[in-house]
């Protein structure tokens, strides 16, 4: 089929690549001339695993392009899928100006019948908005259909997660839509959720919004751990085998981040309150969120004897491993937090250093961890990148001024660190 994509980011450069790989002639847009250059001159502008192969190969089976033309990419095709952002406005709701500007140039350039898909996260009711955009900027009246097609890939395994998703929702109330999405993603094996249009919209925002909780469960349990003495990683084992619980989104730590769970969550939160709903549970779960980055950057504090003037090595920048994306990252908020509290960090991720040098202020930017532990007063790992877990630690412990470990990931055996002299302490445990 032929597809167009639009707007390039982590999703729509993974759907329209994938797509071109399952046998569709797929066309990729966006505003965004630099990302755009860089894919046509053979680079990516973000990391993830496996997608720079997938890319060229694509590229030279001339299954893929990458443009600026909007116009031309929506004559060329027959599905086009809106994969631009939604970031959180003011209050909270999700900012769909993005979104509007591309149903608008869609409407514009409609040249024939097209199924048009909105894969970025959207509040419900949007398939009804991006349909009265493109009817209004009609040149002349024709057939289309809007579909909502939610993304569930995550960063750092998204290529896995399209070929192999848990399923694949389908909001849409016109068959002939319905009929044409699901020959799109035949090739790919998953359970179809064929629904309305809010009900998909809302399956994505509710799907978030029970994994934040389960985070933020899981990291008050950490905190109750801490208080009793009891390990949470013992507790999360525990609950895990419980099949109705599982062992997935059970991990102590910062609290979640990125660019997707803290602006679901609030736009969710304000979808209900518009509807007239107190959605008290997921304002808790996300208050809960915000107390635990506080709350490690205190036991930092207590565990260091004050921070005050020291030096503190932070590993780890990425909101979690195996992605750039520094998006809303707990990272970031610990790095700035103890940087006011009048520590100096010097910090290290495998991946995502770029990013953080365009945001992050008075910290030292260090090309390995060994540079960035040398001389530091206290160490804390903020992403469990597997290679913090081979680091050669009686190494750091010579080269730290004092030896002291805060594992914010629980990515670090307490015993074996403890009897190489180190002073240890992780998330609930
Ligand atoms: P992103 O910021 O990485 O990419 C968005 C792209 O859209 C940018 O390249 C931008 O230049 C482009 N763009 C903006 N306006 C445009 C326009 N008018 N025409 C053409 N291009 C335009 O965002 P993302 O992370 O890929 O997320 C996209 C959507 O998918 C969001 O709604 C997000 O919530 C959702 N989503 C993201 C993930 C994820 O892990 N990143 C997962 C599931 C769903």
């Amino acid at each position: 089929m032929k597809v167009g994509v639009i707007g390039v980011g982590y999703v729509g450069l993974v759907t329209g690549t994938c797509l071109a790989k399952i046998g569709h002639r797929v066309w990729c847009a966006d505003i965004d001339a630099k990302k755009i250059g860089l894919l046509n001159e053979g680079h990516l502008p973000i990391y993830e695993p496996g997608l720079d192969e997938l890319v060229s190969d694509c590229r030279e089976a001339v299954s893929i392009e990458f443009g600026t033309d909007i116009d031309e990419t929506v004559k060329r095709s027959d599905v086009l899928f809106i994969c631009v952002g939604t970031p959180s406005d003011m209050d909270g709701s999700a900012d769909l100006s993005y979104v509007k500007d591309v149903a608008a140039q869609i409407g514009a350039a409609m040249d024939r019948y097209k199924v048009v898909v909105n894969k970025s996260t959207v509040p419900v009711g949007s398939t009804v908005m991006v349909e009265r955009i493109i009817e209004e900027n009609l040149e002349v009246p024709r057939e289309f259909d809007v579909v909502s097609n939610p993304e569930f890939l995550r960063e750092g395994s998204a290529i896995e997660d399209f070929f192999n998703p848990d399923r694949i929702v389908i909001g849409s109330t016109s068959q002939k839509a319905i009929g044409l999405m699901t020959e799109l993603y035949q090739p790919i094996k998953a359970p179809l959720v064929i629904t309305d249009p809010a009900s998909a919209e809302l399956i994505k925002y509710a799907s978030n919004a029970f994994l934040a909780t389960k985070v933020s469960f899981v990291n008050a349990i950490s905190n109750v751990c801490d208080c009793v003495g009891a390990d949470i990683k013992e507790v999360a084992l525990g609950m895990g085998y419980d099949k109705r619980i599982g062992f997935d989104f059970l991990k102590a730590g910062p609290g979640w981040g990125g660019s997707c769970f803290p602006k679901d969550t609030r736009a969710l939160i304000k979808i209900a309150e518009d509807a007239g709903y107190d959605f008290e549970l997921l304002k808790g779960v996300s208050n809960v969120n915000e107390e635990q980055r506080k709350r490690i950057v205190h036991k930092l504090d207590e565990l260091m004897g004050g921070m005050s003037g020291k030096r503190i090595a932070a590993l780890g920048l990425a909101f979690k491993p195996n992605t750039d994306d520094i998006r809303e990252s707990p990272a970031i908020d610990i790095i700035r937090m103890v940087t006011q509290k009048g520590a100096r960090a010097a910090v290290f991720d495998p991946v995502a250093l770029d990013n953080a040098k365009a945001i992050l202020a008075d910290v030292d930017f260090c090309d390995d961890p060994y540079e960035a532990v040398k001389g530091a007063d206290g160490l804390i790992i903020l992403t469990e990148w597997d290679e913090f877990k081979w680091l050669d630690w009686v190494r750091i412990r010579a080269d730290m001024l004092s030896p002291v470990i805060f594992d914010a990931r629980n990515c670090i055996d307490p015993q074996g660190i403890r009897q190489l002299g180190f002073i240890y302490k992780g998330v609930g445990r």
